[in-house]
């Protein structure tokens, strides 16, 4: 079908690429182990410091966010190791999978996913385990299935609280530039992100950030490893080098990006997402629509899971939005399919982008016989001018907006 102008990628990730961070790849493949990259490597090996707000190592691997969670299992625990993990969403439960696959005894803490993980029930969990057997406790700060963000610092409390020794692992592979978080304040052993969400970048590059605890147990686990070896990858990365062929081009536009983010700074950032996720939940609320998580303290400021009305298939709006209007939404994932579409608001998206996208939704409604209330982009339209802090205003946005 012919098309004119661009495409609305309002997916939870990828997210679009700057048009900057596009210009900066653009450019001749250079030689990984010539001097020029070594300049590069340290640069972006320092810049990935100061997003994950670290002092510790940062490893880059070639790899999708998949990858990066397979890094941080076999880098730190061993066959047989028992791990508290909880079930905020399908994102959780693959992680889960993968623990199961390599080996690790899994408890996985029960949820309905439409909220965070748990602290307290963590708490209570650990408390019982006397022995300390549970050797990791590993959450999704942000659960992109659901549009639900747990609480990291309250997390660390919790382990806190009962003196465990486990190590904490986070997915922050949607949340990592786009919600606030702080590796060495927060005491995290090892976060893991990607490329291709809050970093504005394609997808290919997977991170490990790493706590000193977490070295020292890399350094006696008995996972077996090789590609995704801290060590082999640390003592190269020293001088800005790495032991394989790295995506020497995503390099650049991780550089480009790292700057972006901090030209804006980085809590502009994440005010920023706030701002475009409250002004969804206002145009949602308008709608007559409800959104999927249900702890307004919880709510993702990188995307708004929205529910159907009972018996309209997510699939089929999100089928007409394409068709009609150009625009990917997120798909329910897992046991949330057809029942849940997702609008991301993550990255380099801003006001206008935003207001687009609900347009859109809207429109998509209409057009798919979505039963709901019009007014929703002016509500979403009174929050982004600041005129409300993304309660119902649907009055004064439709005088807007008309
Ligand atoms: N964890 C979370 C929270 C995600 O959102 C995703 C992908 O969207 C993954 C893990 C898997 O990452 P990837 O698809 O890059 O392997």
């Amino acid at each position: 079908m012919a098309r004119s102008g661009q495409h609305f990628l309002q997916i939870p990730g990828p997210s679009p690429v700057p048009e900057r961070v596009r210009q900066a790849m653009d450019r001749q493949v250079i030689d990984h182990r010539g001097p020029e990259f070594g300049l590069l490597g340290r640069e972006v090996l320092a810049g990935c410091r100061s997003i994950f707000k670290t002092s510790r190592p940062v490893v880059i691997y070639p790899s999708s966010g998949t990858g990066a969670w397979e890094a941080a299992i076999v880098n730190t625990l061993s066959p047989g190791d028992r791990v508290l993990m909880v079930e905020t969403g399908q994102f959780a439960t693959l992680w889960r999978q993968m623990a199961g696959r390599l080996g690790l005894e899994v408890e996985f803490i029960p949820g309905d996913w439409r909220r965070g993980a748990p602290p307290d029930a963590i708490e209570a969990r650990l408390a019982e385990d006397r022995t300390h057997a549970i050797k990791a406790v590993m959450v999704v700060h942000n659960e992109t299935s659901t549009g639900a963000l747990s609480s990291v610092p309250a997390i660390r409390r919790a382990i806190d609280a009962v003196g465990h020794p486990a190590l904490f692992m986070v997915d922050t592979i949607s949340s990592l530039g786009s919600a606030e978080y702080r590796h060495d304040e927060w005491q995290v052993d090892v976060t893991i992100a990607c490329s291709q969400k809050g970093l504005m970048l394609p997808p290919g590059l997977g991170f490990n950030a790493m706590s000193d605890k977490a070295l020292a147990a890399s350094r006696t686990n008995r996972m077996p490893r090789s590609y995704w070896d801290w060590a082999e990858m640390l003592k190269p990365n020293a001088s800005g080098f790495f032991p394989y062929t790295p995506a020497t081009t995503l390099l650049y536009g991780l550089r480009e990006a790292i700057a972006i983010l901090h030209e804006e700074g980085l809590d502009a950032v994440f005010a920023r997402h706030h701002r475009l996720a409250a002004a969804t939940r206002a145009a949602v609320r308008v709608w007559g629509l409800e959104v999927l998580c249900l702890e307004e303290a919880e709510y993702s400021p990188v995307l708004t899971a929205i529910l159907m009305p009972s018996g309209h298939d997510a699939d089929n709006l999100r089928k007409v939005v394409l068709e009609t209007c150009d625009m990917s939404l997120g798909a329910g994932l897992g046991k949330l399919a057809g029942t849940v579409f997702r609008i991301g608001h993550l990255g380099a998206c801003n006001s206008l982008v935003l207001a687009a996208a609900l347009s859109g939704v809207e429109m998509g409604f209409s057009r798919a016989g979505v039963p709901h209330r019009e007014g929703g982009v002016a509500a979403a339209l009174a929050v982004l001018e600041g005129r409300g802090g993304g309660e119902v205003q649907t009055q004064a946005g439709r005088g807007r907006a008309a």
